[in-house]
């Protein structure tokens, strides 16, 4: 039999990330991106085995000897979700994985790819000891590292776009590597065989009202990376800056035909950070899909802005349930301080649209933004309860590395989490930015707080009742019993 090629790992360590939630409550996602590289590699030739820790869950030690077992020419993890929460969190299992692969078989080579590891690629050859470094997404760099690995000269300079790598204990660089121009030509799907499916699980909030059937579950993309440029937020830096390419409709479409007939899914993620914005793109992908006549149960991110009456019946025809929006903040003053611009009158009106046609709302929320004080942030949470939203997701302000808020808190000099797992929203050792007038512990209070007012609102559980059933605001009361530890509050 001959070598395997690559092995990718997605990283794990949920309990970390989300302590007691994650049992139950938070989603196991397909790693989309170790999926598309995976997908891409195996298309130019080379054999390709995943290995997903958090849907295992596995630990570094398994892991490792999984590898070890499976000895391929080079081993990589993954550390890339497709929101700004999802990377910098992982490290801290990814570096537990390159550690532990590193004393169970150090003969084979390991590289790191991901939003994290290219935000702050020195830093984190040096903290990981890996061995190589994708910047950016790493298609073409990752291709081109398995062709010189194969061709035997582990000794040479590594001229290949977008790498990075350790050589005599110094860091080497290239320029980053172009950006895939042609999704639908040069990327085939995600490598969906190659993972466990029948693993993953939607999040609570997307199954409510049949809240047993989160299984199976899956995410499809429509388009890579966003045309925006909000200072909280790191997505941007994995494509080098904003920007936005599309699949075609018919593309994306063959794809939820497979996820539909192959593995059963009628829980889809749409990943796109931004799907509602061109009207073509999601008027043809939702006409495709009614034309399937699906039963999905879908969600996906739009902006208030983006929103149109014309499409948004079109939109639950086909099965998007619930829409994301991403209001941040009830004072637009907070919102413009951290680039987030949208017309305020708006925010009701795009949200009550939304519930007209039947599609279920979820807010998203930030607090302790640079300019948040008590009042705005309590504005933000009457506004949410205003609103009348089906879900409110309340985070507090991280530092991402990659985003612009990152930069401005490390040239300041702000205190940031000690460890990467303390960048996860819901771990013990969460700690967000201060803001202007407020300490990181007054932030994560609130937020702690604001979340369980939302959630056992009367009005809001009775609201649930009637459109959910009973067994939905008994999960909602239940979720609100668990007790996120904090240690900086
Ligand atoms: S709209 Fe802003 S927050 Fe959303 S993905 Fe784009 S840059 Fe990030």
């Amino acid at each position: 039999m001959s070598k395997l090629d690559l092995l990718l790992v997605k990283p794990g360590r949920q309990e970390l990330l989300y302590g007691k939630l994650s049992h139950t409550l938070h989603a196991v996602e397909p790693p989309l991106w170790a999926g598309l590289l995976a997908g891409y590699i195996r298309k130019h030739g080379y054999s390709v085995r995943i290995i997903d820790a958090e849907a295992g869950p596995l630990s570094a030690g398994e892991i490792a000897g999984k590898a070890a077992e499976l000895n391929p020419v080079l081993a990589g993890v993954v550390v890339s979700g497709t929101n700004p929460s999802a990377s910098t969190m992982n490290m801290t299992g990814a570096a537990e994985i390159l550690d532990a692969l590193k004393s169970e078989a150090p003969q084979i080579k390991t590289v790191i790819a991901g939003l994290h590891p290219t935000a702050l690629p020195e830093r984190t050859i040096n903290e990981t000891g890996v061995d190589f470094l994708c910047q950016g997404e790493g298609f073409y760099t990752l291709r081109s590292l398995l062709e010189a690995l194969k061709s035997g000269n582990g000794s040479q300079d590594y001229n290949i776009e977008g790498l990075w790598y350790r050589k005599s204990d110094r860091v080497f660089s290239n320029p980053r590597a172009p950006l895939i121009k042609d999704l639908d030509g040069e990327l085939p799907f995600a490598a969906w065989d190659l993972l466990p499916m029948s693993r993953y699980r939607a999040h609570n909030w997307h199954c409510y009202g049949n809240i047993k059937r989160r299984q199976p579950y899956a995410v499809v993309y429509t388009s890579l990376g966003c045309p925006f440029n909000c200072h909280f937020c790191c997505i941007n830096a994995l494509f080098g800056g904003p920007g936005i390419r599309r699949r075609s409709p018919e593309k994306v479409v063959v794809e939820i035909d497979l996820l539909v007939n192959r593995y059963g899914v009628r829980n889809l993620k749409i990943m796109d950070e931004l799907f509602v914005s061109t009207e073509s793109h999601v008027a043809k992908i939702c006409d495709l899909i009614i034309e399937r006549g699906y039963d999905l149960n879908m969600w996906a991110y739009a902006r208030i802005d983006t929103v149109r009456k014309k499409l948004i019946g079109k939109m639950k025809r086909a099965g998007i349930n619930w829409l994301a929006f991403g209001i941040e903040s009830a004072a637009a003053g907070v919102r413009e301080g951290v680039a987030k611009k949208f017309d305020q009158g708006k925010i009701k009106k795009t949200v009550e649209m939304t519930r007209a046609a039947g599609i279920n709302v979820l807010g998203n929320f930030i607090f302790g933004l640079p300019d948040d004080n008590y009042e705005t942030m309590q504005e933000t949470l009457e506004m949410a309860m205003d609103l009348k939203l089906d879900y409110a997701n309340f985070y507090v302000t991280m530092a991402y590395p990659g985003s612009k808020l990152y930069r401005d808190a490390v040239a300041k000099g702000l205190k940031l989490p000690g460890s990467w797992h303390g960048y996860s929203q819901f771990g013990e050792d969460c700690l967000p930015l201060p803001t202007k007038y407020l300490t990181s512990a007054e932030v994560l209070k609130f937020r702690d707080g604001a979340f369980l007012k939302y959630h056992l609102d009367p009005g809001y559980l009775d609201r649930m009742e009637k459109k959910f059933g009973r067994e939905t605001t008994e999960h909602i009361k239940e979720m609100c019993r668990i007790n996120i530890r904090r240690k900086h509050v």
